[in-house]
């Protein structure tokens, strides 16, 4: 069940009702507003999962949405989305809408709740375990016993003997620990690990015994290896007891966090890493929102995009504040345009959606350009945008190659705009190059967009 969706919605303005939990005036009027809201939530979540497009007209009409604060804000429209960018216009309107039902949510069923996040804070003070642990030994809120009644759900449907957990972000946090929880406790037989982002950064010298009465494993960096040997021990028949050889994996042995990187294996190679596999994801039911009038910004909540990497790491790994001792900065590994376009090819095939969003620390320009010869070579009509360092490579004659093959926008460290600091990161950029580069692309119709 979505926590945006008419019966969703009318529990949780019960719940609030009955506990009594209304008090600015922004939540009663919210709840003053509560039919209006329970008869367009089911129209704007469909037309924000990209059915419906002609209910843009009517979300643009004055006065069809509720409106609360977050409309107080409102950019000036017609400077973001003129007067025929409706289909926009209407994603930005249902976003500020969904964006008072949120507001609503935090102040009075669970101050924890966020659009893409949950319980961030408690992620953030990962220097101490105790915060979130205390959190985790509270009764359940109402957004938990949510997510449990779903992940139970498919625990049943699927009978997993081993649920690996992904934690990109500190919002992710709490809620794979309360998942992991459940899992101990209603189903003890399943196996529980996690890697991802999360750990990659913050849990590589991890010593609190207390994390592994929730997990089992954690492994770290690049996940298939890792992966692959745990799987092996983990379905073995015959258990002798000995830990076998593994790679990058913490565990609990003899009541002491022990770090596991015995494996004299390699990691995989990215040629042989496979294609990504999206079959299980319910990416029709995924929305697309637009938080802010920015066209660039609203590349990241908007739209469906393939995830891929051109190259493993990142090929000038200098920057002073960056984590260049990492594998997954240090170890530089491109993968050859032919198999990146023949990788396209396969995920287009398998999600309809031919926008590709390359999650690379710096895509190199030479890898870039070589990939765009290749979907121009295919006639391929593809729409994609990655990260760069503003290398001075990119020149008119590039950009404009890049566009022909789809390229629609790119996003690079700037970091600061004084000449002086750039070196004393080592960024390897000077603030006249990146103008010069910036303005590459934008005379070539690509946006920028520089952190
Ligand atoms: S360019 Fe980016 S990824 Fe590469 S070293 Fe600098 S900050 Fe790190």
């Amino acid at each position: 069940m979505s926590y945006f969706q008419r019966i969703a919605l009318k529990k949780f303005f019960k719940y609030a009702n009955d506990n009594n939990t209304i008090h600015s005036d922004n939540c009663n009027r919210i709840y003053a507003l509560k039919e209006d809201y329970l008869q367009t939530i089911d129209g704007v979540i469909r037309f924000l999962q990209g059915n419906n497009p002609t209910f843009a007209r009517q979300i643009c009409t004055d006065n069809f949405l509720p409106e609360d604060a977050r409309f107080d804000q409102l950019d000036d429209m017609d400077w973001a989305f003129g007067s025929m960018g409706m289909l926009d216009k209407a994603k930005h309107l249902a976003t500020l809408y969904l964006e008072d039902l949120s507001d609503f949510i935090i102040e009075c069923i669970d101050p924890n709740f966020g659009f893409s996040r949950y319980a961030e804070r408690l992620g953030q003070s990962a220097n101490s375990f105790d915060e979130l642990y205390d959190n985790l030994h509270k009764d359940l809120t109402y957004i938990d016993r949510i997510t449990l009644k779903i992940l139970d759900h498919r625990l049943q449907e699927t009978t997993p003997k081993w649920v690996c957990i992904s934690v990109p972000f500190p919002g992710n946090l709490y809620s794979a620990f309360r998942c992991a929880q459940f899992i101990k406790q209603n189903y003890p037989q399943i196996v529980i690990s996690m890697g991802g982002g999360f750990p990659n950064t913050e849990l590589r010298s991890v010593s609190d015994t207390r994390v592994f009465d929730f997990f089992d494993y954690i492994t770290l960096d690049d996940g298939e290896l890792p992966i692959e040997l745990l799987y092996n021990f983990i379905c073995s028949e015959k258990k002798t007891g000995t830990i076998p050889e593994l790679k990058r994996t913490f565990l609990l042995q003899n009541g002491q966090v022990v770090y596991h990187n015995t494996s004299k294996r390699s990691d995989y190679k990215q040629a042989d890493v496979g294609t990504p596999d999206y079959s299980d994801l319910l990416l029709k039911k995924y929305i697309s929102v637009i938080e802010i009038a920015n066209p660039m910004h609203s590349l990241w909540s908007d739209g469906r995009w393939n995830k891929l990497t051109m190259a493993h790491g990142c090929y000038w790994g200098k920057c002073t504040f960056c984590d260049i001792s990492l594998d997954y900065i240090k170890i530089y590994e491109p993968v050859a345009a032919k198999l990146l376009v023949d990788r396209m090819e396969t995920l287009i095939e398998q999600t309809g959606e031919n926008g590709f969003h390359f999650v690379d620390e710096a895509a190199p320009p030479a890898l870039m350009k070589a990939v765009a010869l290749e979907i121009i070579k295919r006639k391929l009509v593809v729409t994609w945008w990655t990260n760069i360092r503003f290398e001075k490579n990119f020149t008119k004659d590039l950009c404009l190659l890049l566009k022909a093959s789809g390229c629609i926008a790119v996003s690079g460290g700037l970091e600061v705009a004084s000449d002086r600091l750039l070196k004393l990161i080592d960024k390897g950029v000077t603030v006249a190059q990146v103008a010069q580069v910036t303005r590459n692309f934008t005379e070539a119709n690509i946006m920028v967009h520089a952190y």
